[in-house]
């Protein structure tokens, strides 16, 4: 069943809500410990340019972890799968987004693109011919997805994480010691650390899941902006490591291709059905946003989402 109104989806965030206990913002980039938590915003972009929206919806956010996904696109653009599996694995972890405990048991080899170390490999491959041209390239990628010239990065939290990002170096050196990055860490850090602070509204967020969602093609053009391999690739990273460690849980609670973020926002790609943006600040103890998850089990009963 489709989504038929705003009104519809809005009592659904409100039902959300209620039965969520507390949680945590994230408080380890000091910048994001000042989000609401009590924010709840959603919207379901479908490929017929229907867009549903409900809360919070003006509320921008940062993509934080959700930027994985699409630094992981542009890099299979740049250089193609075989290049890019070379650097970074394509198995789950079960361990939290940003632990270093398994870089050692897989020479370096991070496990896959969406915790930290792999994320790091992958922005470390974006190409261009400065720190600033690639991130440039990147935030353009992004405008494109979301048909939005406007996107840009939140320069407060870009810098909040840059000066607390120690474990996002620790990693970096890491794997620089071990050869797999050969840039200056300070650099890396600074692209992505920016890249993870680019900033949108669900709607936007939504827009993009659904250009996923649809193999890569602009839902309302028709241009393939991704690849079709390159938008299968990243869907199916999002079903098996887009929640962090919580990724198998997700997939039978919900059963779709989905990533989350520190911030609190969740971009869900559905195949051929539609994109879904959320954002709510309010974190578990794995990362996932409390009221998010929970809107989109709803949701995934009420529209029979799930692919399994
Ligand atoms: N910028 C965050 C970090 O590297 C992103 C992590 C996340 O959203 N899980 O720690």
């Amino acid at each position: 069943m489709l989504c038929r109104s705003n009104d519809e989806l809005q009592l659904l965030v409100n039902q959300a809500k209620d039965l969520c206990p507390d949680g945590k913002v994230a408080d380890y980039i000091p910048a994001l410990a000042e989000a609401d938590q009590a924010k709840l915003s959603v919207a379901l972009f479908y490929p017929d340019g229907r867009l549903y929206s409900a809360g919070d919806t003006k509320e921008n956010f940062t993509l934080q972890s959700i930027s994985k996904v699409l630094a992981l696109a542009l890099a299979l653009i740049d250089h193609g799968e075989e290049h890019v599996f070379q650097w970074v694995g394509k198995e789950p972890t079960g361990d939290p987004f940003n632990s270093i405990a398994k870089l050692e048991t897989t020479t370096s080899k991070p496990l896959n693109p969406m915790i930290n170390a792999g994320a790091l490999a992958v922005t470390h491959m974006i190409k261009g011919s400065s720190v600033s041209h690639r991130f440039e390239r990147l935030l353009e990628f992004v405008r494109c997805l979301s048909s939005n010239k406007d996107i840009d990065y939140n320069e407060e939290i870009a810098k909040s994480e840059y000066e607390t990002a120690h474990l996002n170096r620790a990693l970096a050196f890491f794997m620089k010691q071990h050869g797999a990055i050969d840039e200056k860490i300070e650099g890396l850090i600074d692209l992505y650390t920016k890249q993870c602070a680019i900033e949108m509204n669900c709607m936007d967020l939504a827009r993009i899941g659904c250009v996923f969602a649809m193999d890569g093609r602009d839902p309302e053009t028709d241009e393939q902006l991704v690849p079709l391999d390159v938008a299968r690739i990243c869907k199916t990273f999002m079903v098996t490591c887009g929640m962090y460690n919580a990724s198998g849980e997700f997939a039978i609670n919900v059963g779709i291709p989905a990533k989350s973020g520190v911030s609190g926002g969740i971009m869900g790609a559905i195949p051929k059905k539609c994109g879904i943006g959320i954002c709510g600040p309010s974190l578990d103890e794995r990362g996932n946003s409390i009221a998010g998850m929970k809107l989109l089990e709803m949701m995934s009963k009420q529209y029979s989402f799930s692919m399994f």
